[in-house]
């Protein structure tokens, strides 16, 4: 099979400018190794609230479940700050990832050489840097019921299953046998009873991987080690909220947020996007680094349809713009040359097309 639908949701903001680059870039891909990619658009957030009315119309919900598998650029908008229900451009991101039964978050960092300088870590702390965030996306204190507030105080509800936290656990244990074979679960099993549970379920589920080391972290000294010893970790496993928090953090030893894939899989067609949001202070610009859009275009070939190759061909292309010295301003330093959002993605796309024969020119 060599024919796809890859259903594209620019968004908001930055997305459709990050979006459009990783677009390029696949349509490389199909060039260079025979494919047929289909892309059909589709809106989400502000974008879709201002055409349909709210932030995730069935018309993009019909055409997801529809897709080999879903880019996403980002959502968000001041202008919708306050907006709230199916109004609210994120709500429309957590319907997608609940729509797909996307329940497993996969966010990779590591540290190209090239880039040892930018992040605000000492080089030598960031050498040897490549994790795994593994988060559980569809369950914990973002979907819990009840939730709402009143004048006087609010609540959230922190909920977690046994069959949400074994599946993502078992996504966290094969992802470590592909890599380095060790596993980090974070939690705050010393204050929260779902902490509790979430422990004796990965430590239950880790009898059926005897090749994995497993190791429990609460989560504020997990945080921790991520900026004190970020070499130390393989892969991350976490619940919904502190996985948030700590992927976050984890962008910073990369040195942009702007660099960063993610794929969400689980039961439906997986869900691509960059980790970072629509940036709405550099929208519009031509500015924004795509290379975490990019990165996300070759995570889905891996992870949503299978072609390995093409996807080490996308990372590779990456791999050799950023050691040439190619910089967005997010990754440039103090009076270096830095190049558009375009510029970039379509140096990406060239050297995908053409593997190893050229070098880059820039
Ligand atoms: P953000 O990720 O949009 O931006 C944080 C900072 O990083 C900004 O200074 C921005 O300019 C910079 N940045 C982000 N991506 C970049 C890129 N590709 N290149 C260069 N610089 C980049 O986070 P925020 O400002 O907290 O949120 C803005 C909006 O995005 C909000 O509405 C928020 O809810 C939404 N958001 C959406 C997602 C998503 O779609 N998955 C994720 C996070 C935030």
């Amino acid at each position: 099979m060599n024919e796809f639908i890859i259903a594209v949701l620019p968004g908001d903001g930055i997305g459709p400018e990050v979006t459009a680059e990783a677009v390029r870039v696949l349509a490389a891909v199909a060039d260079r190794y025979g494919y047929h990619f289909g892309f059909p658009e589709y809106a989400i957030g502000a974008a879709a609230v201002a055409e349909a009315g709210e932030a995730l119309p069935a018309d993009t919900r019909q055409g997801v479940t529809h897709a080999d598998a879903i880019l996403l650029g980002a959502v968000g908008s001041p202008l919708l700050a306050s907006a709230t229900g199916n109004q609210r451009p994120e709500a429309g991101l957590l319907a997608l990832r609940k729509l797909l039964g996307a329940y497993a978050n996969l966010r990779p960092v590591s540290v190209h050489p090239a880039l040892c300088n930018v992040s605000p870590l000492r080089a030598d702390r960031l050498e040897g840097v490549d994790l795994l965030i593994v988060r559980e996306l569809t369950g914990g204190l973002y979907y819990g019921e009840p939730r709402g507030r009143d004048e006087s105080a609010a609540v959230n509800t922190l909920r977690d299953s046994v069959a949400e936290i074994e599946r993502v656990a078992r996504v966290a244990f094969r992802a470590a046998q592909e890599r380095r074979g060790s596993v980090t679960s974070v939690d705050k099993a010393n204050v929260l009873e779902v902490s509790q549970l979430w422990r004796d379920t990965v430590t239950r589920v880790a009898g059926e991987y005897p090749d994995i080391r497993l190791e429990h972290l609460y989560v504020d000294y997990a945080a921790m080690r991520l900026i004190s010893d970020p070499a130390s970790f393989d892969v991350l496993l976490t619940e919904n909220l502190f996985g948030d928090i700590l992927s976050d953090e984890a962008a910073v030893l990369a040195g942009s947020l702007g660099l960063l894939p993610s794929a969400s899989l689980g039961e439906g067609p997986g869900l691509f996007e960059p980790v970072h949001g629509s940036a709405p202070d550099i929208a519009g610009r031509g500015v924004a680094n795509p290379i975490g859009a990019i990165a996300s275009a070759a995570m889905l070939l891996r992870h949503g349809l299978g072609l390995v190759e093409a996807a080490e061909g996308v990372d590779r292309a990456i791999g050799a713009v950023l050691a040439a010295g190619a910089r967005t301003p997010d990754i440039a330093r103090p009076g270096e040359r830095t190049l558009g959002t375009g510029e970039i993605g379509a140096e990406i796309a060239r050297l995908v097309l053409w593997g190893g024969a050229v070098e880059p020119a820039l």
